[in-house]
């Protein structure tokens, strides 16, 4: 990614960013995302949060040589901490793990108040920012899946609302993603196509080992997936077959 060019990945986040309207891009790196939001989105102004020192400094640099302080602030910080009460009413948390994105956003649910719009990228284990949403009041209105040098990246859009209520299994849709499930396109058959045979691996590996509670946890939990898989692409593996 250079700043004249914008991942695929990000340019998907920036998307379905709102009009007019100030976000908090938090763990903003090289505020690559907040330059392409000013420059390309009409928005009113951002907060870039970072927690470490390098990537702070880099945001900072990078604001400066576009020009763009007065609508771009820089904060250094964990998390949500970064953001005043009733400052921003859209956020952005990308390319970090599932776990990460929900913590952040269980620890500064204070200031979701006046937010309007989640847009979360999880790299890994996006049914946990799925779970957390549909715990917290957050009505997913939007999923996409892409695929950017081997790497495969899902983009998950939340409106505060009522709560999304899955009309299959609950804990089925929260792995595949309910609008991902529908769209079923050839990335999203490739990303459950590697997870299935990592399963699988997973699930022969620990079968010969001594059977303890956690491993018979671990075997139920993969025979369920495994099982969701097959249900799911139930037409394509009997083609196959
Ligand atoms: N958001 C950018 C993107 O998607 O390209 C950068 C992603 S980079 C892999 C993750 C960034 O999040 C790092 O710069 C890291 O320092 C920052 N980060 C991790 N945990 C954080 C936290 N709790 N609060 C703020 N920033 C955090």
């Amino acid at each position: 990614m250079t700043n004249n060019k914008l991942s695929q990945r990000l340019t998907t986040v920036l998307k379905y960013i709102p009009k007019d309207c100030i976000f908090a891009d938090i763990g903003s790196d090289h505020a690559y995302l907040p330059i392409h939001a000013i420059k390309t989105r009409a928005v009113k102004g951002v907060i870039a949060g970072e927690v470490a020192d390098g990537p702070f400094e880099a945001a900072k640099q990078n604001v400066k040589e576009h020009l763009l302080q007065h609508v771009i602030e820089v904060r250094k910080g964990d998390g949500l901490t970064v953001v005043k009460d009733s400052e921003v009413d859209c956020i952005t948390i990308a390319g970090m793990g599932g776990p990460l994105i929900a913590s952040i956003l269980e620890a500064g649910k204070e200031k979701l108040l006046s937010v309007e719009r989640l847009i979360l990228q999880p790299n890994v284990a996006a049914q946990i920012v799925r779970k957390w949403l549909m715990s917290n009041g957050w009505q997913l209105v939007a999923e996409e899946i892409l695929e950017e040098d081997g790497h495969i990246y899902e983009v998950l859009v939340a409106d505060k609302g009522n709560p999304y209520v899955p009309y299959n299994d609950t804990e089925k849709e929260l792995l595949f993603g309910p609008y991902l499930l529908q769209q079923n396109n050839s990335v999203f058959r490739k990303k459950w196509q590697r997870e299935y045979t990592n399963w699988r691996q997973i699930l022969k590996q620990i079968s010969k080992g001594t059977e303890t509670s956690e491993i018979k946890r671990k075997r139920a939990e993969l025979t369920e997936y495994i099982n969701w898989y097959l249900e799911v692409f139930a037409n394509e593996n009997s083609e196959r077959s």
